[in-house]
């Protein structure tokens, strides 16, 4: 096996992606262990054998190494295979060490082509260029053909607004628009009323909704499964399964869907319904671009949804008291030097307006974590400002309707706000007087003397 793999796969037409290695041999042991060993994308995760000690820098993947080196390198290391036992640590350490020096050397013919460092703008992408990173996350996929990238053997790019990323030999034939340019022309999302709207496949002319290609429900040529290289790789001219998205309501293909799970914002405000759905490639960018951008206005989108859920009317309250908290904070130099309100992490757009959600507060607050935060940052606020703060308890106010010098503030349950003059009365004190506030009718008191008064200045002059 490890053979054939030495002599059909020629450095000269070597493919990016792995298909080229196991495609033709899916059943085969070395191949598949070339999949799986080589899928996290890191050479020095396989330990090198011990018998292969002094060999290792015989085939260094130094980036120093020259086309001629790397050339007489993959000679040595196919020689080596030939050599080396079936099935043991020491042919599965060369084959990998093969492919890294072929990914190496075409990456070499290739870093001499032109306008490979420089960012590339295209369909709304910021398509910054990377080159031999060492992978900190999982293995990455490349966008357009869905293979894999090797992150640390080959050039790639990423786009520094929605994350798309794709191979240098991909960049020229991409088709999917940047989501974070779909979603500043929607404002946001461009579905938050219909769940999954969908049209049917045949008004999409049987075809896939990013890519066009042909999509179809059985499998071709007597191909029973499809065997991918990448999980989403799609074989040629085999069964092209459409994959319907839960967020746009149209099919894609298995290159432009990669089965991705996310939360879908028109369940959750429709249905309450935090649990995630499959979708499209260009979706999960977009719903990850917005997952913690408050641009919901929830209690507009669905106002049935106050009663459903009674804590949601809760939040809105706290919300609310928390604002008018933040307006003794930022007026206090002692809470600017302690950092209040910012320092107690609360996600700034709870302080700011009480009317605003993004997906993530909306299932924070699902499982619990979002409540705990308010309530956390309310009892600190109010503790400076109540209890610690001396600055901050001498703007506290007094009930001017009864006279009694106690100190209230206009989130006590106790006390209420008047909403035309800003002053603090008992919420009993002001039944009493049949919701009249001295303070306004003193105001309005005074204006009507003043106009009196330029009345009869007029008159007199
Ligand atoms: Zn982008
Ligand atoms: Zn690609
Ligand atoms: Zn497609
Ligand atoms: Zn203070
Ligand atoms: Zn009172
Ligand atoms: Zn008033």
């Amino acid at each position: 096996m490890a053979e054939s793999l030495i002599n059909t796969s020629n450095s000269s037409d070597l493919n990016y992606d792995t298909n080229s290695l196991t495609g033709s041999t899916p059943s085969s042991s070395v191949s598949d262990n070339v999949t799986h060993d080589t899928d996290d994308n890191s050479e020095g995760k396989i330990n090198v054998p011990f018998s292969l000690k002094s060999v290792e820098s015989l085939l260094s993947l130094s980036k120093t190494a020259t086309q001629e080196d790397l050339n007489e390198m993959i000679e040595k290391c196919k020689q080596m295979i030939l050599d080396s036992q079936e099935c043991t640590d020491e042919r599965k350490w060369l084959v990998r060490r093969l492919i890294e020096l072929r990914l190496r050397a075409q990456e070499l013919r290739e870093s001499s082509d032109v306008n490979l460092f420089e960012t590339q703008v295209i369909l709304g992408h910021h398509l910054v260029p990377h080159k031999y990173q060492i992978p900190s996350t999982g293995p990455l996929y490349c966008d357009h053909c869905s293979g894999t990238i090797w992150m640390m053997l080959q050039s790639w790019y990423m786009c520094n607004d929605c994350g798309f990323s794709c191979h240098w030999k991909c960049i020229t034939d991409i088709r999917r628009v940047c989501a974070h340019v779909l979603a500043s022309e929607a404002g946001g999302y461009i579905f938050t009323k219909e769940i999954c709207p969908e049209k049917g496949l045949s008004a999409q002319g049987y075809k896939c909704a990013e890519c066009h290609t042909r999509l179809t429900f059985t499998a071709l040529k007597g191909l029973s499964l499809p065997c991918f290289g990448s999980p989403f790789k799609q074989p040629e001219s085999a069964w092209v399964e459409p994959r319907l998205c839960d967020y746009t309501g149209l099919y894609y293909c298995q290159r432009c869907h990669w089965n991705t799970m996310a939360v879908i914002p028109a369940r959750v405000i429709r249905n309450w319904d935090m649990e995630p759905k499959r979708v499209s490639r260009l979706a999960a960018q977009l719903l990850q671009l917005l997952n913690e951008r408050p641009v919901l206005l929830l209690e507009q989108l669905n106002p049935k949804l106050f009663e459903l859920v009674p804590d949601l009317s809760l939040i809105k309250k706290l919300r609310e008291e928390l604002q008018m908290m933040k307006k003794y904070l930022v007026f206090c130099p002692e809470a600017d030097i302690q950092r209040l309100p910012w320092r107690i992490g609360l996600r700034t757009h709870m302080i700011e307006n009480s009317g605003n959600y993004s997906i993530k507060d909306l299932v924070d607050f699902h499982n619990g974590v979002l409540m705990d935060e308010i309530r956390g940052a309310y009892d600190l606020m109010r503790e400076h400002i109540t209890e610690s703060c001396e600055l901050c308890r001498a703007r506290g106010h007094l009930c001017e309707i009864c006279g009694n010098n106690e100190v209230i503030y206009p989130w006590d349950p106790s006390a209420i706000l008047c909403q035309q003059c800003n002053a603090v009365h008992h919420r009993a004190c002001w039944s009493k007087r049949n919701h009249c506030c001295p303070k306004c009718a003193r105001i309005e008191k005074r204006r009507s003397t003043n106009n009196d008064q330029n009345k009869e200045d007029y008159i007199d002059s």
